[in-house]
């Protein structure tokens, strides 16, 4: 799949736009059990003012049997976010009419359930930590490739599905007892210190979705917490450890991924 972003091709340039809040239905319906068929409110809305990008989102979410919705500005993004009731929204920052920030705000308060995944440019980390902090679960930096957008839309929309059961959080082979404190990954008991617990728990609670720094010193050491984040670094790192994963390596696979200049996601399986 290609690359979505970055250049318009050759075929996009002069696109006509036509019109607001368009809805796209799949031409198709989706295969019994997939995430389209089987949930309520697992309609996607598009908020993207950028025609060719826009067309090739709608396009391929409706391809793959999402029922697709594209709001062209801002306010039409509200308006079908309420009409709609999606289960994920895509929301381009840059919007001819509202900020985008703003629009991420209005879109949590409107439903605190619908997973919000903004859109950005690379390395615009502020923007990023702003929309996270406005409610946003996750981001996508463009240009982006498709496949990977399409990966993450899925696990947003299957991470509704999963739930704390019986007092344990499972994240793929992760096996967190809350309230035995303990951990087994792939049924295999790791000590963890009470703060790498504490830690992990808050990290798998939001699995999937991007978590900033400031947000996990808050919520894991200190509701006044300022400062250096020096020592979250040093429980992640010990994390990885006790995961048996590479220390010192971020790019290595592994179960917490590092976001430069924003924070770390729990990634599920
Ligand atoms: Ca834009």
């Amino acid at each position: 799949m290609p690359t979505v972003g970055s250049e318009r091709s050759p075929q996009d340039r002069g696109a006509v736009n036509d019109g607001q809040n368009r809805t796209v239905r799949p031409p198709v319906r989706a295969p019994a059990g997939s995430y389209a068929s089987a949930m309520t409110g697992s309609g996607i809305v598009v908020v993207e003012d950028d025609d060719a990008i826009g067309r090739a989102l709608v396009g391929t979410l409706t391809g793959q049997g999402f029922t697709t919705h594209w709001a062209h500005d801002g306010a039409s993004a509200l308006t079908l976010a309420d009409t709609e009731r999606p289960g994920l929204v895509l929301l381009d920052l840059g919007l001819p009419d509202l900020d985008g920030i703003e629009v991420c705000r209005r879109l949590r308060a409107l439903d605190p359930a619908v997973r919000i995944v903004i859109l950005t440019a690379r390395h615009d980390e502020v923007d990023v930590v702003l929309g996270l902090d406005a409610g946003a679960d996750d981001y996508v930096t463009k240009p982006f490739r498709l496949a990977e957008l399409l990966a993450r839309v899925r696990a947003h929309l299957r991470r509704s599905e999963t739930a704390d059961v019986g007092g344990h959080l499972v994240v793929g082979d992760v096996d967190i007892d809350t309230g035995a404190r303990r951990v087994r990954v792939d049924g295999a008991e790791i000590d963890l210190r009470a703060r790498e617990f504490d830690l992990l728990v808050f990290l798998a609670r939001n699995a999937g979705s991007a978590v900033t720094r400031e947000r996990i010193m808050t919520e894991v050491w200190d509701e006044h917490w300022f400062g250096s984040t020096k020592t979250l670094d040093m429980h992640i790192s010990a994390l990885r450890r006790k995961f048996g994963e590479t220390v010192g390596d971020d790019d290595a696979p592994s179960r917490i991924t590092t976001l430069r200049g924003v924070g770390y996601r729990f990634e599920l399986p």
